[in-house]
């Protein structure tokens, strides 16, 4: 077998979700209701997710089924997904590091987001929802949602904000030939979009305002459900399939990873690379280095606190205890939309709060200069979300180099850049 491209056949693809609330060191502190500060019960949830996404939610059985349609859609976009050996940018690294990176671009959609979002929109359509709303940062979130919402019969409305739905024109057009509705955000459609507006006619917007818009079209209209691309345990679980895979795949050419390096912005594409491999590590059987990579500009994990924070900028949503760096708070535009959100999932908190997941922040420049590295050694445009990991795997390798030390560092490539080409203008 090749070690440089690892396959998995179609029947290898995961049939169950990994959910980590069981193996987690301690329990989660229960989400709060926003108005009485006591904890929420599930039905409270109701009014934006459908049954079997809240069931998910607090689910604490270990493995949850994937059903087979969802299982199909996935295995008809692309997956499983490759791992590859990132054998140009080692040799220019002159590393005796081994880098490998799980490829979540390539499918039609370019990111990790389809694996929710297909799960979730199939949720919904079985029970009897007709459209389902949410925001998008960068646009990745929005066009998977559009996408799976076609392929199941459901009408979709994407709040995307504004810095992003200015910079990235190609998203607007690819969510809409995915027959789905797109409104920057803040827009003229809510009661919150316009007072937002009034007070601040230039802001830039963020994923919060752009959550709050969405939530308030999801509890105004009866058949509209919210949809969320991140943060929330049940997303997180439906991404366990990209870490399960990995895991499959480095077995088959006898390779046990040292680091396992995730971008985050709210906490999903790099849960979805290491749970299935954090009980290993807590239970002392392997000593895995767990990395979570953010901008500099938006450092929830390591300047933000760990504290009970909304999810939105209205402070609609539950309290979630998580690392926040205050839900008012707006991330200054980056071309990295999607690392712009305030919080991060409180599962990835609780772990990196626990020590066992560690945090890394990157100022955009090195995160465009590993980018651009990475174009030019591997031949792939990568995401600016995913440069942050890139990043990190390029310090990692380096370290290697002078410690002489032959790690195996793994990353997640979360999608590819070909929509953000603003990024890499200028050639460097
Ligand atoms: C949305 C997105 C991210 C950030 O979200 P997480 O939930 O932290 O994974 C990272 N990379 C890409 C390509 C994305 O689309």
């Amino acid at each position: 077998m090749s070690k440089t491209k690892v396959m998995l056949d179609e029947n290898e693809a995961p049939k169950y979700f990994y959910n980590i609330l069981p193996d987690l060191p301690e329990g989660l502190s229960p989400p709060l209701n926003p108005k009485t500060k006591e904890p929420i019960s599930p039905t409270d949830l109701e009014a934006i997710f459908p049954k079997e996404v809240i069931r998910q939610e607090v689910s604490l059985e270990k493995r949850i089924p994937i059903p087979e349609e969802v299982r199909d859609t996935l295995i008809r976009m692309g997956r499983p997904t490759p791992l590859f050996r990132a054998v140009g940018l080692e040799k220019h690294l002159k590393t005796p590091a081994r880098i490998y990176f799980k490829h979540e671009g390539l499918n039609p959609c370019g990111s990790h987001k389809p694996n929710t979002a297909v799960a979730q929109a199939y949720y919904n359509a079985k029970e009897g929802v007709e459209t389902l709303a949410t925001e998008t940062g960068a646009g990745q979130w929005g066009t998977a949602l559009a996408y799976a919402c076609m392929m199941f019969g459901l009408k979709c409305k994407v709040f995307m904000v504004r810095n992003s739905f200015e910079q990235k024109p190609g998203r607007k057009i690819m969510i809409e030939s995915y027959g789905a509705e797109i409104n920057s955000s803040p827009s003229m459609k809510t009661a919150y979009g316009r007072a937002v507006l009034a007070k601040s006619p230039d802001t830039p917007g963020s994923l919060g305002i752009a959550i709050s818009e969405a939530i308030e079209v999801a509890v105004s209209n009866p058949r509209t459900k919210y949809s969320l691309g991140s943060v929330l345990n049940h997303v997180l679980l439906h991404q366990t399939i990209i870490g399960q895979e990995a895991k499959m795949q480095l077995a088959k050419i006898e390779e046990k990873p040292d680091v396992l390096i995730g971008c985050v912005g709210g906490g999903s594409n790099l849960g979805g690379l290491i749970f299935p491999f954090v009980k290993e590590k807590l239970d002392g059987k392997a000593d895995y280095e767990l990395v979570a990579v953010e901008p500099s500009a938006c450092p929830s994990l390591t300047k933000g606190e760990y504290r009970y924070d909304f999810g939105d900028t209205a402070g609609m949503t539950p309290l979630m205890k998580m690392y926040t760096l205050g839900c008012e708070f707006i991330p200054p535009p980056l071309h990295a939309g999607g690392l712009r959100y305030h919080g991060m999932a409180p599962t990835i908190s609780l772990l990196a709060h626990k020590g066992v997941v560690k945090a890394e922040a990157y100022p955009e420049k090195e995160v465009l200069e590993a980018a651009r590295l990475f174009a030019r050694t591997e031949g792939i445009i990568p995401a600016p979300e995913s440069s942050h990991a890139i990043r990190s795997a390029v310090v990692h390798a380096l370290e290697c180099k002078r410690k002489n030390e032959a790690k195996t560092i793994v990353f997640n490539l979360s999608g590819h850049g070909l929509l953000d080409l603003n990024f890499f203008k200028g050639g460097g």
